[in-house]
């Protein structure tokens, strides 16, 4: 593939999740990265791209706000966390884009919004209006009503079934890492970053798990590799990279060798709900 290509892509969705969004050492956001994220992903659209930010962060919000120490594990508590800190994430996201004079908005979604035909081709019909309007979606898992049952679980996976939904041609993941690892590259000096993944096999797969793990939860190596699997299946490219520096969405999109890309191949008779029924897909997530 060359890489060159990136900087074609018209519809470009960004997912950051909520490490790479907040501070270690306290769990409060990370103002000076969501500024330049900010301005980066307005100025992709200033370039005429269509844009959807997938955000993590709601939960985390809301615990600090609350002031709670430990993650919340009840999930009463977890969704009150989400109510209150959904809120307060899109005042920081609506005041930084308004600096650019870029409109945002902000679209929630459970497992049930694309299962129910309905509300599925709702959804579609706000995000094309949205591009229409040249404004930015926001999107999130809606954590204040979700649970178990309608719950996707992770963002990882969300962003790539909003990359089916929309048409998407690139889905990009900000991780706390640079890529996809031949192992975990924390353990292992010898583990190689691998630039292309053309078909999630056996051997990707055998990967994934000897680099993270399952215990990771959330945001792991396999539910990225869940998330690459819907996005490519749907004819879209997917890159991780890492988001300690947001201006690496820049550098892939001009071309540099970065990150890992995995490669589409549209599915023949693409269905997305093929991609909904089983929500673990034999991966491991759902640990927030
Ligand atoms: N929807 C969750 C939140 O906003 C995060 C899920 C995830 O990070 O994968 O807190």
């Amino acid at each position: 593939m060359n890489r060159k290509l990136l900087k074609d892509k018209k519809r470009i969705i960004v997912k950051i999740g909520s490490a790479s969004l907040t501070h270690s050492e306290t769990g409060l956001l990370n103002l000076d990265k969501m500024e330049r994220l900010v301005r980066i992903l307005t100025n992709l659209r200033n370039h005429g791209r269509d844009v959807i930010l997938v955000s993590s962060g709601a939960i985390a919000v809301g615990r600090n706000a609350l002031g709670l120490k430990e993650k919340p594990t009840e999930v009463s508590i977890k969704q009150a966390c989400a109510a209150v800190g959904q809120a307060r994430l899109m005042m920081v996201y609506q005041k930084l884009f308004s600096e650019y004079n870029q409109t945002a908005a902000q679209i929630l979604m459970t497992k049930d919004t694309m299962l129910n035909d309905i509300s599925r081709h709702n959804a579609q019909n706000t995000f094309n209006e949205l591009f229409k309007l040249g404004i930015i979606p926001i999107v999130n898992e809606n954590d204040t009503i979700s649970t178990y049952e309608i719950e996707f679980g992770d963002n990882d996976t969300l962003s790539a079934i909003v990359t089916a939904l929309v048409g998407g041609d690139l889905l990009i993941l900000l991780s706390d890492i640079d890529g996809f690892y031949t192992d975990d590259p924390h353990k292992n000096r010898n583990a190689k970053l691998i630039s292309y993944v053309e078909e999630i096999n056996d051997d990707v797969l055998k990967m994934a798990k000897s680099s993270t793990g399952c215990s990771l939860g959330t945001g792991g190596m396999a539910t990225k590799l869940s998330a690459a699997k819907i996005a490519n299946a749907s004819g879209a490219d997917m890159a991780i990279i890492n988001g300690d520096d947001v201006r690496n969405i820049n550098r892939l999109i001009e071309g540099k060798e970065i990150g890992t890309l995995f490669l589409a191949h549209k599915a023949k008779n693409f269905n997305i709900m093929d991609y909904l029924s089983n929500k673990h897909n034999g991966t491991c997530n759902g640990a927030r």
